[in-house]
């Protein structure tokens, strides 16, 4: 498929190492038989953003190893599916979410993968957690703390949606501030936290260049969404 061939390339492009980019081919609104041919064709990480509509076609795909990333906002009162059913969060932006997840995560499970939500805009409509204040910053770091005692989350790295722009400068400085971030986390807490969960079908090149271990793709993927 060509969008694997695209992924290759930007990977040997931006020298970084053969297969360091995983695709998690997000999978809102397509329906279970789509998302089952192209788990057929061999893609076995999806991502969902509405726990409904997720929860219908993790029970339609059961017989598949297909593994489940949720990415949508979460409302606390919904923790628990998303706890039973998914192997990764890349959305935790409160420490609150993140403990009832880590209280309802079933004991035969392994730790549930977790990735904080950071705004690399100014809007305060987005959602994340902002760095553009030192209030926000700490926020990060003391969040940080606390789920690294929560013994059923595995925190695994950051994620970020940022505003699209017409300028890949810009576009790769935003992503180049978050890879910072982590790096930052890393040494201060002496940490070996692996993922930068950037990047979707508009700005994936841009963020492989600075270094995106996870690149979220629906359109590129699957084609336009209907509505
Ligand atoms: C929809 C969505 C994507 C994929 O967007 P495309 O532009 O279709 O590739 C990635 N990440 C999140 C959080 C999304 O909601």
């Amino acid at each position: 498929m060509m969008l694997y061939n695209n992924i290759k390339n930007a990977e040997s492009q931006f020298h970084r190492e053969p297969n360091s980019v995983q695709l998690l081919a997000v999978s809102k609104t397509q329906s279970s038989q789509k998302i089952r041919e192209i788990w057929r064709e061999g893609q076995c990480t999806f991502g969902e953003n509405y726990l409904q509509e997720a929860l219908i076609k993790i029970s339609e795909l059961k017989d598949t190893n297909i593994e489940w990333h949720f990415i949508g906002a979460i409302q606390n009162n919904k923790t628990r599916k998303i706890a039973e059913n998914f192997s990764w969060v890349h959305t935790i932006e409160q420490e609150k979410t993140a403990q009832r997840l880590n209280d309802q995560r079933p004991e035969n499970l392994p730790a549930l993968n977790i990735c904080i939500e950071i705004n690399l805009d100014h809007e305060k409509t987005k959602s994340g957690i902002h760095l553009s204040n030192q209030y926000e910053s700490n926020r990060l770091f003391w969040l940080v703390e606390k789920i690294l005692t929560m013994p059923r989350l595995k925190l695994r790295g950051l994620m970020s949606i940022p505003e699209l722009s017409e300028n890949t400068d810009k576009q790769r400085a935003k992503f180049a501030t978050l890879r910072c971030v982590l790096d930052q986390l890393n040494a201060q807490f002496n940490l070996s936290l692996d993922t930068l969960s950037i990047g979707m079908s508009q700005d994936y090149v841009a963020a492989i260049a600075e270094g995106a271990t996870i690149v979220r793709i629906g359109t590129a993927l699957f084609g336009e969404r209907e509505v």
